[in-house]
């Protein structure tokens, strides 16, 4: 292990894919940089969730590092769509090669940081009560890392098994022959609802809102591995500069727009047998055009009645509340049809909400169901969750003071107030409306490039101005004001987390555009930037 003095150029919190790529550029470039992780080893998302059933719903050939070409060429993904195993190999695999590990420190959990204005550093304390400092700190904490565990009244009385698919067990659950709840039918849930229902005695779902779902057609990648390895190179920068940072065909006309509706039918089953998420993007007014949505919707409702035997379970399955794509899709392996064994049953909560856990089991409506296990599918406190969850205090006060109305940045890469806190993947980027390995990877890129800037210069301070600030936060609100995303209570928009304001959170304008504009400021001298 690289020894820890505890002062540094640079630290990076978290050792998740951002957090590692993040290490190799900046050790690279020569610089002194210690990673903090909470986790007992790297791997972030896929160390924690390790929920039977998680996999990758990007397809895996997109959704790795480009960076390390002779990586590409050597790794084989046996599945189209990785699992939770899978992905944590390669990770761990990217660790040893690039020997990453004697630069982390596990088991650590930053706390607070403060700027101090005199020094020009960050001090960075961790659980253990030490503190380090570091000329630059480097969030790379993750979108979806600090679980949203709602306040259900006797969650400390259930006296079975409790498990939450964000923090699943190293070593697996016996749920064999076990009565088990699943609460949420978000795309976790939706992965262990349908892995677990062949293996457990009886499964009980707790929906609050139905998912539309898209069958992955998931299987072995066969010859699409070798058939793009050749030319992965222009594979990766074509999606770089697409919309969602992975290949997509994207619809070129309006639903409305096409001729015959047979086209239009075609179109949809052709996406709809080549499974994944490219199914929204059929038409291109989908996301803007109400009617078109909802025709959209309304294929999808279709296909869950063919699939769903009960009309009553399938009508309690079908999405209605919101627009189809203002909520994240799920990528399914045979979820509907779940529902079809005898072994397994769904409480809408609409109609019977969950009151308490008791003992036994979960209180829905008036009945008390039991439970051998009750396993927790309830999301994230996604994007702004795990950088509020530290006391960061800037110059002005505190970082989720800042945000309480919402977040504020700069490209999603720096708060006013903040000076040398960068945020890989932060809100008002595109980041979890994308393939994320592209965005992970631009957002490190770019700040690799700002601090190499600030060092050839002579520089050490860097801090967006506020105005640049405003105006891209208002870029990012108008952006998705223009679309249907604001019209669902989801995490996109901080819905999911009781007291969160609500505020759209991504930048939808697409991966490719937002890499222009990051391209184009870093280009003029970090346009918007004050530097020093
Ligand atoms: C089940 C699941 C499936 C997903 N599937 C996909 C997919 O198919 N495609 C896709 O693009 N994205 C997917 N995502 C999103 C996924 O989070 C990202 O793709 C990617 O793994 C994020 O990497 P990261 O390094 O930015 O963050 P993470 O992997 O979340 O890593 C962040 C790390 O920071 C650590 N950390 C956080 N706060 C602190 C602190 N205060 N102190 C110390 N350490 C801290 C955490 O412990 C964690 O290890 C999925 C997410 C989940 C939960």
């Amino acid at each position: 292990m690289t020894e820890d003095r505890g002062d540094h150029d640079v630290i990076v919190i978290g050792a998740g894919f951002a957090g590692l790529y993040q290490l190799i550029r900046l050790r690279d470039a020569g610089y002194d940089v210690r990673v903090l992780e909470a986790g007992g080893d790297v791997g972030g998302t896929w160390y924690w969730n390790r929920y039977p059933g998680a996999r990758c719903d990007i397809e895996s050939i997109e959704y790795s590092y480009s960076f390390d070409r002779a990586l590409e060429q050597e790794w084989n993904w046996s599945e189209r769509y990785a699992s939770q195993p899978e992905i944590l190999d390669y990770i761990r695999h990217v660790a040893d090669r690039h020997d990453l590990r004697r630069d982390i420190t596990f088991g650590t959990r930053v706390e607070a940081m403060r700027w101090d204005d005199v020094s020009e550093r960050w001090t960075v304390r961790t659980h253990d009560g030490r503190s380090r400092t570091a000329r630059f700190v480097i969030a790379a904490t993750g979108c979806l890392s600090v679980p949203s565990r709602p306040d259900v009244e006797g969650l400390e009385d259930f006296g079975g098994e409790l498990y939450w698919t964000s923090h699943w067990p190293h070593d697996g659950v016996d749920l064999e022959g076990k009565r088990v709840a699943v609460v949420g039918t978000g795309s976790s849930g939706l992965q262990t609802i349908t892995a677990i229902a062949p293996v457990v005695g009886s499964l009980t779902v707790f929906q609050r809102t139905p998912s539309y779902a898209v069958p992955a057609h998931n299987g072995p990648i066969g010859r699409r591995l070798e058939d793009v390895k050749p030319g992965y190179p222009a594979f990766r920068d074509e999606s770089r500069f697409s919309r969602l940072g992975f290949h997509c065909r994207e619809g070129e006309t309006g639903y409305f727009a096409e001729t015959a509706a047979g086209d239009v039918r075609r179109e949809l089953d052709d996406r709809w047998s080549d499974g994944g998420l490219c199914f929204t993007q059929s038409f291109r007014d989908v996301l803007f055009d109400v009617d078109a949505n909802e025709a959209l919707a309304e294929y999808v409702r279709e296909r869950i009645r063919e699939k769903v035997h009960d009309p009553e379970t399938a009508e309690k399955l079908t999405p209605r509340s919101y627009p189809i794509g203002a909520k994240r899709m799920c990528v399914d392996t045979g979820y509907f049809e779940v529902y079809n064994r005898d072994n397994v049953s769904l409480v809408d909560l609409g109609e019977e909400p969950i009151s308490r856990l008791t003992e036994r089991g979960i209180v829905a409506g008036d009945v008390e169901h039991e439970f051998d296990v009750i396993i927790m599918a309830t999301g994230f406190d996604a994007m702004t969750g795990a950088l509020t969850a530290m006391d960061v205090r800037g110059t002005d006060g505190t970082l989720a003071e800042k945000w309480a109305a919402g977040p504020r940045t700069y490209l999603g890469l720096m708060a006013a107030g903040f000076p040398n806190l960068f945020m890989i993947t932060g809100p008002q980027s595109p980041s979890v409306l994308s393939n994320m390995m592209t965005s992970i990877e631009y957002h490190v890129d770019w700040v690799t490039r700002a601090l190499e800037y600030l060092r050839a210069r002579g520089e050490h301070r860097m801090e967006p101005d506020v105005e640049a600030e405003d105006n891209w936060v208002n870029t990012t609100n108008d952006v998705g004001d223009l679309t249907l995303m604001p019209r669902a209570a989801s995490w996109y928009m901080g819905a999911n987390i009781p007291g969160k304001r609500r505020v759209f959170m991504p930048f939808v304008g697409g991966v490719g555009t937002y890499k222009q504009i990051g391209d184009g400021v870093a280009v003029a001298g970090y346009h918007g930037f004050e530097t020093a």
